[in-house]
């Protein structure tokens, strides 16, 4: 009730600002309380469209031992109909934002903070919150197997930015383009492109963004968006905190680049030792790709495909983990006294004997 009240008060709101309404209720619900309640707000409501929406078997035991409010938040977390469907997606919170902080933050409590509260520290910090005692964290948060607490993992509520850009000579054709153009904005996603329509870039004869994308796109990503055609500081973008994930055609250099960062990859091999690089990272958990997307303009790969591989790059929890644990290690091996430095200062000490 805690839930539906509130949301059954945003209903009304929008119903008087002359919005077409279609209301989602899960079965079965949660008590007869609950029940009655929705019949009675849709007697006085008789424009509402409303569709009964049957929730399939909870996937996590642990959920089922916990009950119905649980196997309802995994039921629908698991669906993901927004995505499927390509329109915005916004959740309502009813709790206090310490909360709604302590869920965003979850899926940044990493091992290394897991070691530091095994060290008995006794408090966890989130940014902008004063510390809180671990003993007002709820139990189902310690077990990442909880169907409450791998839904968190998965669905982070932060405002996160896909990278997409495909290295220094690589042009996709305008045909896939344009896919990938509808699927960034079905997908609702925030993101920055580095678009290539040339193989090598020359000055002169350049056509503008509006000939090549549409005005239209433009207009309707402004506020979320961002294509550009020239070059921009790859390494430097990807070290922004903005960025959750990248993809890109698998250049080992955006590879090494992307794991140092701690940013999960998706990956669009093109030619040569792509596909290879891709196999690479996927084994190292770092990233994902779809096989069948194939070669460079060996097929054309649809916007559909296209929108719901970058939502699964941008939603998938262990992906996240994964990552920021490989760009904590790249980062040591190639900082100071790192097997990295100490491997080239180890090669080279001969060659400097021998001179
Ligand atoms: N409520 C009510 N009558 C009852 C029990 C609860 O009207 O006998 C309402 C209460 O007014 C509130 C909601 O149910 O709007 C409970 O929400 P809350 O966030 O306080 O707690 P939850 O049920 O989510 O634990
Ligand atoms: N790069 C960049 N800005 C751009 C495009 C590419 O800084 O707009 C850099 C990127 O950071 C990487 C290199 O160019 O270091 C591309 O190398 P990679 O091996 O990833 O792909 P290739 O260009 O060889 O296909």
């Amino acid at each position: 009730m805690g839930h539906l009240t509130p949301f059954l008060r945003l209903t009304s709101m929008l119903l008087s600002h002359d919005c077409k309404l279609t209301l989602i209720t899960v079965i079965p619900t949660v008590s007869a309380a609950e029940s009655s309640h929705i019949s009675s707000f849709l007697s006085q409501q008789p424009e509402i469209n409303h569709i009964e929406f049957y929730v399939p078997p909870a996937k996590h035991s642990d959920t089922i031992s916990d009950g119905p409010f649980f196997i309802i938040f995994e039921a629908i977390s698991l669906g993901k109909v927004a995505v499927d469907l390509g329109v915005h997606n916004y959740a309502i919170s009813t709790t206090s934002l310490n909360f709604l902080s302590l869920m965003a933050y979850l899926p940044i409590l990493t091992k290394s903070d897991a070691a530091q509260l095994a060290n008995g520290a006794d408090k966890i910090e989130i940014p902008g919150l004063t510390p809180l005692p671990l003993s007002s964290v709820p139990p189902p948060f310690f077990s990442a197997d909880h169907g409450f607490t791998a839904t968190l993992l998965s669905n982070p509520v932060e405002s996160v930015v896909v990278l997409l850009s495909f290295g220094s000579r690589t042009a996709m054709s305008r045909d896939q383009i344009r896919e990938l153009r509808d699927g960034l904005e079905r997908s609702g996603i925030q993101f920055l492109w580095v678009l290539k329509t040339k193989k090598v870039d020359k000055d002169g004869n350049e056509e503008d963004l509006e000939e090549i994308l549409g005005s239209s796109f433009l207009e309707s990503t402004k506020d979320r968006g961002i294509v550009l055609k020239e070059w921009v500081n790859q390494q430097d973008v990807l070290g922004h905190s903005a960025i959750g994930g990248f993809v890109s055609h698998r250049g080992w250099n955006s590879v090494m680049e992307a794991a140092r960062n701690g940013v999960p990859m998706l990956a669009w091999p093109q030619h040569g030792d792509q596909r290879t690089n891709a196999e690479v990272l996927e084994k190292a958990g770092v990233g994902i790709w779809d096989r069948t997307w194939g070669w460079g303009n060996q097929r054309l790969v649809k916007e559909g495909e296209i929108r719901r591989k970058i939502s699964e790059l941008m939603k998938d929890g262990n992906l996240k983990i994964i990552a920021k644990m490989v760009g904590e290690e790249a980062r040591k091996t190639t900082g100071n006294g790192g097997n990295s430095k100490r491997t080239i200062i180890e090669t080279i000490a001969p060659l400097k004997q021998n001179m």
